[in-house]
């Protein structure tokens, strides 16, 4: 599936080589609960296809985006998120994106303050 070196820390994920809590896998894209939870549900709905930041996505990307944001609400409704739910990519530094590897992540089972920190 991926590169054997300089994989990131999500492809070893993708393929068994770290341990993560899967809750969602399929040939496009893959979610696991978050090692550091911001909310009682915080899931990442990664891409297995290594796209690192959204800021360099390209036309090619259009459909695996598409598919991450639906797969998204699909997980959302399985895991009984209808009170409300959030998604963000933090793009860069500044947004606070530590790991190089398109993730989005879905966060709910709370009240989520706007605007956010
Ligand atoms: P970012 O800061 O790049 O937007 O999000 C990276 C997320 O990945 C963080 O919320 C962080 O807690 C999570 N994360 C980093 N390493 C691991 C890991 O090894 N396993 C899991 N499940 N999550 C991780």
């Amino acid at each position: 599936m991926s590169t054997p070196i300089n994989k990131t820390i999500f492809q070893k994920i993708a393929d068994r080589e770290i341990p993560a809590n899967f809750v969602y896998e399929d040939d496009l894209c893959f979610s696991i609960r978050d090692i550091n939870p911001q909310a009682p549900t915080h899931l990442l709905v990664i891409p297995k296809r290594v796209v690192p930041r959204l800021g360099e996505s390209t036309p090619e990307d259009e459909a695996l985006l598409g598919h991450l944001l639906v797969t998204a609400g699909k997980i959302a409704q399985e895991q009984k998120l209808s009170a409300g739910f959030r998604l963000v990519i933090n793009n860069g530094k500044q947004a606070g994106e530590s790991v190089p590897h398109l993730h989005v992540h879905l966060l709910g089972g709370r009240d989520l303050t706007w605007p956010p920190g």
